[in-house]
């Protein structure tokens, strides 16, 4: 992972920790370290990345499963994880059972696939996890939604035949890269080979770097080939991105694995009726949703696009007058799809206007007398300044019109 160093963090802008509070997005506490609180707004900005990943992987047929926080040590054993990393996991003891609270989704999602017979006909089996996991991350390492104890990750295990491997790998990448478009991120990918000490037949693993490099190069994507560094259980890519400040972040991973099935001793019925092991590939889009929104933040500077942001307008009633009409209009809003909100408070429109604009808000709408008769809204739009009077209808439309192509 690659960590900006504070003070360069601070010379590009306000840090996410100090915007989450001045936006009212989330908050950190010393009685749960680690581990942010969500606010309202905080969560609207989730619950869109949650929506947004939901309706890629269902258009990709994806299966969403969801298994449980806590299970007991000897999956964890079985996988190799706990051997490993011990020292990052959460451990319960009750009667006579020791349990650990997952540090990832892996070895539990076998759980599903082994719960019944697979022949080649099921395969690609792509199962999807949003799953809340917790790592033992020491309290000086911890830093806002960059470094946490609990984890929310984009999480998926592929398993398919090794014929099938390029074709989901290549279907990997196409979702990574689309969704980082939407963001304006630039991507850079890099493909990781088997090092000296690794598991699994030689020739599998060729077969495996050769999807990996095959569907790069399908898609037109320059790499960079990082020998020797792939995972001992097989070869990986990793995607980082770039961001508005110049940072590189590495978010996105397909890891090709050898091991599970191994260790799981799971198979499938090929088509001349034997027993073989399917492939299993590991992915992640934007790695945890917590950093992912952290870099967001960060990024936009709190001045989200208008599809993410958790309050999208904000209705000003000009006199006490123009407040039932200014409510009739957020409500019409609200039922078309439109986060809005009103402010019909005594202050001067003055006042209303420089506090909407300190919310970083995308579109404030001003309601007077004129307005009313009209039918009509005095439209600002953040960063254009003062739009002018529009038609409510033309500006629902506009709005709606931005909001479907993710503006
Ligand atoms: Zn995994």
């Amino acid at each position: 992972m690659n960590k900006p160093n504070e003070a360069e963090r601070i010379s590009n802008g306000l840090s996410h920790q100090e915007l989450g509070t001045q936006l009212d997005l989330y908050s950190f506490h010393e009685i749960a370290p680690g581990a942010p609180f969500w606010h309202p707004k905080g969560m609207v900005i989730f619950k869109e990345l949650e929506k947004l990943i939901r309706e890629a992987l269902d258009k990709q047929d994806y299966q969403e499963i969801s298994t449980p926080i806590m299970v007991r040590k000897d999956l964890f054993e079985k996988s190799g994880h706990f051997q490993f990393y011990k020292d990052m996991m959460f451990t319960i003891k009750m009667e006579n059972q020791t349990f650990v609270v997952k540090p990832m989704n892996c070895p539990e999602s076998t759980i599903v696939y082994s719960s019944r017979v697979r022949s080649w006909r099921d395969l690609p089996l792509r199962f999807s996890e949003i799953g809340r996991l917790h790592r033992k991350e020491l309290s000086g390492v911890l830093n806002g939604l960059f470094r946490v104890r609990q984890i929310t990750m984009d999480d998926a295990h592929i398993y398919a035949s090794p014929d099938q491997m390029l074709d989901e790998i290549n279907k990997i990448i196409q979702l990574i890269d689309s969704f980082y478009k939407i963001f304006n991120f630039k991507t850079s990918y890099h493909l990781a080979t088997r090092p000296d000490k690794a598991m699994g037949d030689k020739a599998l693993w060729d077969k495996a770097e050769k999807a990996l490099a095959e569907a790069l190069k399908q898609n037109e994507i320059k790499y960079e080939l990082q020998p020797k560094e792939g995972a001992f259980y097989g070869p990986k890519i990793e995607v980082h991105v770039k961001d508005s400040l110049g940072r590189s972040w590495q978010l996105g991973t397909i890891q090709v694995d050898f091991n599970m099935a191994e260790s799981f001793k799971l198979g499938f019925m090929n088509d001349r009726g034997k027993k073989e092991p399917p492939v299993v590939i590991h992915r992640a889009v934007f790695g945890s949703f917590e950093r992912f929104i952290g870099i967001l933040v960060e990024n936009y500077q709190g001045a989200f696009p208008v599809w993410i942001s958790p309050v999208q307008v904000k209705i000003l009633s000009l006199t006490d007058r123009n407040a039932d009409y200014a409510k009739k209009i957020a409500t019409e809003l609200k039922e078309s799809g439109v986060r809005a909100e009103v402010d019909d408070s005594n202050e001067t429109i003055g006042k209303k206007i420089r506090a909407a604009e300190l919310e970083k808000l995308p579109y404030i709408l001003v309601i007077g007398d004129k307005e009313e008769q009209v039918g009509a809204v005095a439209v600002r739009a953040r960063g254009k300044g003062n739009l002018g009077p529009m038609e409510f209808e033309k500006f629902k439309e506009k709005i709606l019109n931005e909001i479907v192509k993710k503006i």
